[in-house]
């Protein structure tokens, strides 16, 4: 079914997942250079979304740029970022018991949050992907929310792409906190859900009907079609076949092999 190009064309913003969109780990995807550059030239809004908490925003500003995709920090946003400023935006200066890694601590603290290995004391349990999850961690946890601690979650992703497969990623944190206090998140911060959609849309200062979220993963990337509304564009370069998308019970607006096909129609 050939796209609807005026609707394609209109959009003022375009969000691009990465890891399977603009790049597989450390290669570029041949042709997201092109549609990027593309749409930048029309005058068009790009802005970067990762679910993934490990890496800081800057870390993807420089990848980008050295992928030949010029990026400043203001065009990349993170699930790290949006859960710093949605727990700052609930109760400034909150203080938080983190699982997970330092480029988390480091959002959470410039957002003005207060981090404490003190389960008892902590007003919100935060969960992400920690490659250093433990036993204690876990008993903390439970403590924490004993206390009256809210449950906050970075991302709900089961794994994250690697360089020879994948790892645990954030819903293994969740699922093993939920298994013991049967208590789940009240909210996860990265994509499918809205926290990710508004901090970028206020980062371009943007309506959802002017956007389109591209990306390659169902159950993040066009899930938020579903969740928020947002227009999305699946790509075939990442983890999703043709085979898996017809499977899906929500439908991307369009369906492409990768950027490579945008470029040649923006
Ligand atoms: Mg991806």
């Amino acid at each position: 079914m050939k796209p609807d190009l005026a609707r394609l064309r209109g959009y003022q913003g375009y969000f691009f997942d990465l890891d399977g969109t603009v790049y597989l780990g450390p290669h570029l995807i041949e042709g997201a250079d092109r549609a990027i550059r593309a749409l930048r030239r029309q005058g068009k809004k790009t802005l970067f979304l990762s679910n993934k908490p490990i890496e800081s925003c800057r870390d993807y500003a420089e990848k980008l740029s050295a992928l030949g995709i010029p990026a400043t920090l203001e065009e990349v946003i993170n699930s790290s970022q949006v859960t710093a400023l949605t727990i700052a935006r609930m109760a400034p200066r909150a203080t938080v018991y983190c699982i997970g890694e330092p480029p988390l601590m480091d959002e959470l603290k410039a957002a003005g949050l207060r981090i404490t290995d003190d389960p008892l004391r902590a007003e919100f349990l935060l969960a992400s992907q920690d490659r250093g999850f433990s036993y204690a961690k876990l008993n903390d946890a439970m403590l924490a929310l004993r206390h009256g601690a809210r449950f906050i979650a970075t991302n709900p992703d089961r794994t994250c792409p690697v360089a020879g497969g994948e790892i645990p990623d954030c819903a293994g944190m969740i699922g093993a906190i939920e298994g013991v206090t049967g208590i789940s998140p009240e909210i996860v911060c990265g994509k499918p859900f809205r926290y990710m959609l508004d901090a970028a849309l206020e980062r371009l200062r943007l309506k959802v009907s002017d956007c389109l979220m591209i990306g390659d993963r169902l159950e993040t990337d066009i899930q938020m079609g579903a969740e928020t509304g947002i227009d999305t564009l699946l790509v075939l370069s990442g983890v999703t076949t043709a085979a898996m998308a017809a499977d899906y019970p929500f439908k991307p607006t369009y369906t492409m092999n990768s950027l490579a096909d945008l470029a040649q129609i923006i």
